[in-house]
């Protein structure tokens, strides 16, 4: 009865799945999407609502006869991790199938230092969250991360020797997974941003957006056509490598006068470090320019300006609907903004320079949010062994 048996956990996991993508749905439309028989989805809803793994709500629209039953997926019945790093934090979350945070964590960490210290350190905050939450290892699906550099997507690795050179030359998500015990699926931060402020924040709505990550480094995620566009090979987007100054500075990258040189956290530090010393933090930097100092007020305006020149070929090669500018510099920073925004305009083929753009709404969790999302949407993963491993135990008595 082996045969017979794979058949009702296939079908069972057509039916889960289709409930998680949809969030809410009746017999009717599971039996329509899944393709099964309404005998079928009767019998295995009926289950699933016995085990507790799906919910069931009676639902009166004032229309006459039997009321529409509501089915959606229990979200406590399984969890994911979303982690973010940034080149001096982790931020770890835990959520359940409905992408509501249960716990979160974050903490300031030297992640350019190197690899070990910071993935051990993203797995004591994972454990402690899970112990908080009460969640054991099995009803934890897997992971999504993200980390700030280019990531190819064929074969895990980091490309740039030199972003992140401290990590070389490891698997990020293969050294998390192997800690966690869990599935991990990696994206880089502004990719990961994208999916967040698409999903969650002020990007809903927009099938074509731009999100930029101006923070220490400087990125962009592509949403295009509703989904996220990461290129041939996962590094579409990479826009603070563009070179913008052919006199400029030697970018970390090992290229000349790169935007991340002179618009990130970073490039500020060094453009304003003969008169405002080198260490200046960007919350330092915000302040003073919100008190008006002249000298950052002007690097703030150039830097805008370079950004919103890029932008701008941006807008007239892709015709985005709308750019959210994130991260703790972008979305700080309104002059930086009225700046990328006079320089877009500008240089943008009409109409493509009409673009909405304001600061990215989720703040500095767009990018664990989007981590978390990866987790919940790499459905074909979760179908080859983990939503497996969950739909069984909601099958045991
Ligand atoms: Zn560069």
């Amino acid at each position: 009865m082996a045969g017979l048996n794979d058949i009702r956990e296939v079908n069972r996991l057509r039916l889960l799945e289709e409930l998680r993508r949809a969030g809410v749905a009746d017999r009717s439309e599971l039996a329509r999407q899944t393709g099964l028989s309404r005998a079928t989805v009767a019998t295995l809803v009926a289950d699933f609502v016995a085990r507790g793994a799906i919910v069931e709500e009676s639902e009166r629209n004032g229309a006459p006869g039997r009321p529409s039953n509501r089915l959606r997926l229990d979200p406590s019945a399984a969890t994911v991790l979303g982690v973010d790093f940034g080149h001096r934090h982790v931020r770890v979350a835990l959520a359940d199938l409905s992408a509501t945070v249960i716990a979160e964590r974050r903490i300031d960490l030297d992640v350019d230092a190197g690899s070990k210290t910071a993935l051990d350190t993203t797995a004591e905050l994972a454990a402690t969250l899970m112990a908080e939450a009460g969640v054991g290892g099995d009803r934890v699906l897997g992971a999504g991360m993200g980390i700030p550099a280019p990531i190819d997507r064929r074969s895990g690795r980091m490309p740039s020797a030199s972003i992140l050179a401290n990590w070389e030359p490891i698997r990020p998500a293969e050294e998390l997974a192997h800690r966690l015990g869990l599935p991990v699926r990696v994206a880089n931060d502004a990719d990961l941003g994208a999916l967040g402020e698409s999903t969650y924040g002020a990007g809903r709505g927009f099938s074509d957006l731009l999100y930029v990550k101006l923070s220490a480094g400087f990125g962009a995620g592509m949403i295009l056509r509703g989904a996220l566009h990461t290129g041939a090979t996962g590094i579409a987007g990479e826009i603070g490598h563009l070179g913008v100054d052919p006199l400029g500075v030697i970018c970390r990258c090992g290229n000349r006068g790169c935007l991340e040189t002179v618009a990130s956290g970073y490039g500020l530090r060094h453009v304003l470090a003969p008169t405002h010393g080198p260490g200046l933090t960007t919350a330092r930097l915000l302040a003073l320019a919100d008190a008006g100092d002249t000298t950052v007020l002007a690097a703030l305006q150039r830097a805008g300006t370079m950004v919103g020149a890029v932008l701008g070929a941006l807008c007239t090669a892709l015709n985005p609907a709308a750019i959210m500018i994130g991260g703790d510099l972008g979305a700080g920073s309104a002059p930086l903004r009225d700046a990328i925004r006079a320089e877009l305009r500008r240089t943008a083929l009409p109409p493509t320079g009409d673009v909405v753009l304001h600061a990215a709404t989720l703040g500095d969790r767009a990018e664990v949010l989007g981590a978390i999302t990866l987790a919940l949407d790499e459905t074909e993963w979760l179908r080859s062994a983990d939503l497996v491993a969950v739909a069984r135990q909601w099958t045991r008595a």
